[in-house]
C-alpha cells in the first residue's frame, strides 16, 4: 500500500492538472469528437506510479466494478501486448511498449475513468488546437511524480489488485 503522504501529493498534483485543463475547455481544446488514439496501441505507451495504481484501483472498488473482470482483461492486454517481456535498449532500461488501455472502452465511449481518478499523465495529454482531433495533442508540463518503478497500467493494476484482493 501507499503512504498516504504519496496520495496526497498526486491529488495535489491532480488538481493542478485538471485546472489546467479547465483553462484549455474556455479556448475549446477538448477530445470532443477524437476516436482516442492516445489510449490504444497507436500511440499509448503510458506507464504509471503505484500510488495512480491504488487510486484507480480504489475507485474500482468505490464503484463495485467486478475485480475479476478487471484482472482478466489487464491479464488479457498483458498477453496481447507482449508486456511481461522485458526488452532492453540499453543496460537498465526498458523498452516502452504499446498497447491499448484495458480502460479504453470503446471508440465512441473512450475512457471509462473519471478525471478525478485517471493517471496523471491521461490527463496531462491534451489537444493543442481546436477540433485536432489528436493529430497536435501533447502533454502539457507537470512536476515529476515518482514512488518507485513505473508500470504500464495493466501491470500496475495487477500489482495493486494483489494488495486489495488480500484484504478483500
Ligand atoms: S486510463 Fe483512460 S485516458 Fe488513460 S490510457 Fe487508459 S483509457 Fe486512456
Ligand atoms: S488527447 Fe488528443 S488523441 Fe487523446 S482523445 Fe484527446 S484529442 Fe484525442
Amino acid at each position: 500500500m501507499c503512504p498516504q503522504g504519496q496520495i496526497e501529493k498526486l491529488s495535489h498534483l491532480r488538481s493542478g492538472l485538471l485546472a489546467q485543463m479547465q483553462e484549455l475547455e474556455q479556448q475549446n481544446l477538448n477530445c470532443t469528437g477524437c476516436l482516442a488514439p492516445c489510449c490504444t496501441f497507436h500511440h499509448n505507451s503510458m506507464r504509471i506510479s503505484n500510488s495512480e495504481g491504488v487510486v484507480l484501483v480504489n475507485y474500482l472498488v468505490s464503484q463495485k466494478i467486478d475485480l475479476s473482470h478487471v484482472k482478466k482483461k489487464c491479464q488479457a492486454t498483458i498477453q496481447e501486448f507482449r508486456l511481461d517481456k522485458d526488452i532492453f535498449v540499453k543496460a537498465g532500461t526498458r523498452l516502452r511498449r504499446h498497447y491499448t488501455c484495458p480502460f479504453f472502452t470503446d471508440h465512441q465511449l473512450g475512457c471509462s475513468i473519471p478525471p478525478e481518478f485517471k493517471p496523471l499523465g491521461c490527463l496531462a495529454f491534451n489537444p493543442t488546437e481546436p477540433l485536432g482531433k489528436g493529430q497536435t495533442c501533447k502533454s502539457i508540463a507537470y512536476p515529476e511524480f515518482k514512488d518507485g518503478e513505473k508500470l504500464e497500467i495493466p501491470l500496475m493494476i495487477l500489482k495493486a489488485l494483489e494488495n486489495i484482493l488480500r484484504v478483500f
